[in-house]
């Protein structure tokens, strides 16, 4: 994956706090990437990042967040199809482990799928601390592919 990368958000309704003050407070490193997020998440990253940029006088950097449906109207599995296209370099995905999601297997399918494609996924602040703290962050990086993926090529009786 290149230097800039295309690095995915997503939160659930009781970790959209978390995931926005994650993002405020490296907003520098977040900046120098481009942002894909499910709908609702997408529309408040956006709020965020507007406010700050006005309130420094800005507004030429406002930074661009490409917004998906939200999640539980299709928005996860639309990320999802992303991941497989090759699309996503890295998820933050904070969802919810206390309260079931109208959309559980869509997550589901998501978290699936991150792992099948070996995308750098942090499910928590301190993994996304971890994660943006990485010299792989702006940096280039070859994913290794995962073997699950010769799959397609199995043979058959
Ligand atoms: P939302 O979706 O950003 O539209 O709230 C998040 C999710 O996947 O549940």
């Amino acid at each position: 994956m290149d230097k800039v990368k295309n690095i995915a958000v997503v939160a659930h309704d009781n970790c959209k706090k978390e995931l926005l003050d994650f993002i405020d407070c490296n907003r520098n490193a977040m900046g120098r990437h481009h942002l894909i997020a499910t709908g609702t998440t997408g529309r408040l990253v956006e709020d965020l990042l507007a406010d700050r940029t006005s309130a420094a006088g800005g507004g030429a950097d406002r930074q661009l967040v490409t917004r998906l449906k939200s999640g539980p109207l299709g928005g996860d599995q639309q990320m999802g199809s992303l991941i497989s296209d090759g699309k996503v370099d890295v998820l933050f995905f904070f969802w919810d482990p206390m309260e079931p999601q109208p959309h559980d297997v869509d997550v589901k399918a998501l978290l699936r799928l991150a792992v099948l494609y070996n995308i750098p996924t942090a499910s928590n602040r301190s993994s996304a601390e971890f994660l943006i703290s990485s010299v792989y962050f702006d940096n280039e990086f070859s994913i290794k592919k995962s073997e699950f993926l010769a799959y397609a090529n199995r043979a058959l009786e």
